[in-house]
C-alpha cells in the first residue's frame, strides 16, 4: 500500500453530557488528546471544537477494526478503509452554541452516554441539536460499563431505546464500551463504518467553507516585510478549494457607518492550504482546513472571522440583515432539569440564532402564524431553506427552544 497522505473524508461528531467520556473516546480511537487549549486544560472541559483525524483500518485476518497498521488483536497487517475526522464538541451546558456550530459540520455523530449516570440534560440537548441540523447518522456509545454491573447496562440499554424513540437516533445502534480501557472500541468502529457513511460529494459544486476559527499566526515583533497574511480555519461542506484560488468571504468585515456597524464582503487569494495538519494543493470536505490568505492578519486575529462563509466570488449565498423564518417551537426547553414549557415568541424579544458556524442575536420585529421576522445584530450568509437553531435566555443561560427555516 502506498504511503500517501489522504485528507479525512467525513466529519464525525463526539457529543454527549460533560464527563461522559467524549475526549477519552476520541483519544482511544485516534491517539489524539483534543483538550489542548490552555483554558480548557485549566477548566478541564473542551471549549473550542477539537478535530482529531484517524484512519479506520480493518484486519483481513480476524475482521476487527482499529486505527493501527498492525492488528492489535491478532498481529496481522490491516487494510485501510477510510480516513475520518472526529469533532470533539464541548459538553458543558454553557457552550451549547459552540456545540451547534460543530453540529452543522458533522456528517454523523457518536452520542456518548456514561452507564453510571445515564441520560443527562446535555444528552438531551445534544440529541436535540442533531435533530435540529437533521443528522440521522448516529451511533450511541454506552461508556464506562466497567463501573456498573450487567443488570445496570441492560437497564441503560432499555432507557436509551425509549429515549431515542421518534428522534433522528431511533435506529442508532447502542454499543457498550469502556473508552478508558479500550474495551469494545473495535465494535464501535465497525458500527461507525456501517452507520456513518461518507456522504456523496460533488467536487464540481461551488465551494463553500464554514469558518470556525481565524488567526494571526505572526509572532509579536515580526518585521512588516516578514508578516504572513491572515489564516482562516473551518470545514469545507461542498466543492473544493485550491491554492491560488480567488475567494470571497461573507458577510465579511465590520465597518462603521453613521454610528452603525455594517459588514462588507471581502475578496482575497488563497496562498496556502492545510488539511489534517499538512500542506496540500487542494482541500475537500472532511476535517479541519486552514486557509492562508493575503488578508491583513489584523482582520483574522482571535477568531474574528468565525461564522463567515468562504467561496468563489459571486457564488456565495446571500447575506441577510433582516430574516424571515418559518418557525417550529419545541414543546419543552431542553437542557434544563425542570424541562420548562416553551412560551410563544414575543414581539421585541431578543433571540440567539445559530446558522452554520455563525451565531447572531435577532430582535423579533414581526410575528405571523409559524413565522417570525427578525432584525439581526450581525448579518449572516445563508441559503433560503437553511436551518436556524433558535435559543432564548432562560434564567442565566441561552436554551434551545426551536428551529426555523430561512424564507425568501
Ligand atoms: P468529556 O467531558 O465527555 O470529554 O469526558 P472526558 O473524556 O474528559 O472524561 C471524563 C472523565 O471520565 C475522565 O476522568 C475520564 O478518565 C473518565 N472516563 C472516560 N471514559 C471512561 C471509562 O470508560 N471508564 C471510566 N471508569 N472512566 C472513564
Ligand atoms: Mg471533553
Amino acid at each position: 500500500e502506498k504511503k500517501e497522505f489522504r485528507q479525512a473524508e467525513v466529519n464525525i461528531g463526539m457529543v454527549g453530557h460533560v464527563d461522559h467520556g467524549k475526549t477519552t473516546l476520541t483519544k482511544a480511537l485516534t491517539g489524539i488528546w483534543t483538550d489542548t487549549h490552555s483554558e480548557e486544560l485549566r477548566r478541564g472541559i473542551t471549549i473550542k471544537i477539537g478535530f482529531a483525524d484517524a484512519e479506520i483500518r480493518k484486519c483481513p485476518h480476524c475482521g476487527r477494526y482499529s486505527s493501527s497498521p498492525v492488528c492489535p488483536y491478532c498481529g496481522h497487517e490491516t487494510e485501510f478503509e477510510r480516513r475520518v475526522s472526529f469533532i470533539d464538541a464541548p459538553g458543558h451546558e454553557a457552550l451549547m452554541t459552540t456545540m451547534l456550530a460543530g453540529a452543522s459540520l458533522m456528517d454523523g455523530a457518536v452520542l456518548v452516554i456514561a452507564a453510571n449516570e445515564g441520560i443527562m440534560p446535555q444528552t438531551r440537548e445534544h440529541l436535540m441539536a442533531l435533530q435540529i441540523v437533521g443528522n440521522r447518522n448516529i451511533v450511541i456509545a454506552l461508556n464506562k460499563i466497567e463501573l456498573v454491573d450487567r443488570e445496570k447496562v441492560i437497564q441503560r440499554y432499555h432507557e436509551i431505546r425509549e429515549f431515542v424513540k421518534g428522534t433522528v437516533a431511533e435506529n442508532a445502534p447502542i454499543i457498550p464500551i469502556s473508552a478508558l480501557h479500550g474495551a469494545n472500541v473495535d465494535v464501535l468502529l465497525a458500527a461507525i463504518e456501517e452507520f456513518i457513511p461518507t456522504p456523496e460529494r460533488d467536487p464540481n459544486k461551488p465551494p463553500k467553507m464554514l469558518v470556525l476559527r481565524s488567526f494571526d499566526v505572526n509572532k509579536p515583533g515580526t518585521k512588516p516585510e516578514k508578516l504572513v497574511g491572515g489564516v482562516i480555519g473551518g470545514s469545507i461542506i461542498q466543492g473544493k478549494l485550491r491554492v491560488g484560488d480567488e475567494i470571497e468571504i461573507r458577510p465579511g468585515v465590520p465597518y462603521e457607518d453613521h454610528g452603525r456597524i455594517r459588514y462588507e464582503p471581502i475578496t482575497t487569494e488563497i496562498t496556502s492550504l492545510q488539511a489534517g495538519g499538512r500542506f496540500v494543493e487542494e482541500a475537500y470536505p472532511g476535517g479541519l482546513v486552514g486557509v492562508g490568505t493575503k488578508l491583513d492578519p489584523y482582520l483574522t486575529k482571535g477568531d474574528l472571522m468565525a461564522g463567515n462563509v468562504v467561496g468563489k466570488p459571486g457564488q456565495l449565498p446571500p447575506v441577510w440583515e433582516d430574516l424571515r423564518l418559518e418557525v417550529r417551537l419545541l414543546e419543552r426547553v431542553v437542557g434544563t432539569e425542570e424541562e420548562l414549557k416553551v412560551e410563544p415568541i414575543k414581539r421585541r424579544e431578543v433571540l440567539l440564532l445559530n446558522v452554520g458556524t455563525a451565531r447572531t442575536m435577532g430582535l423579533v420585529t414581526g410575528l405571523g402564524k409559524d413565522e417570525i421576522e427578525l432584525k439581526l445584530q450581525i448579518p449572516i450568509c445563508a441559503e433560503v431553506g437553511d436551518r436556524v437553531a433558535i435559543s432564548r435566555q432562560v434564567g442565566s443561560r441561552w436554551r434551545l427552544i426551536g428551529y426555523g427555516f430561512i424564507r425568501e
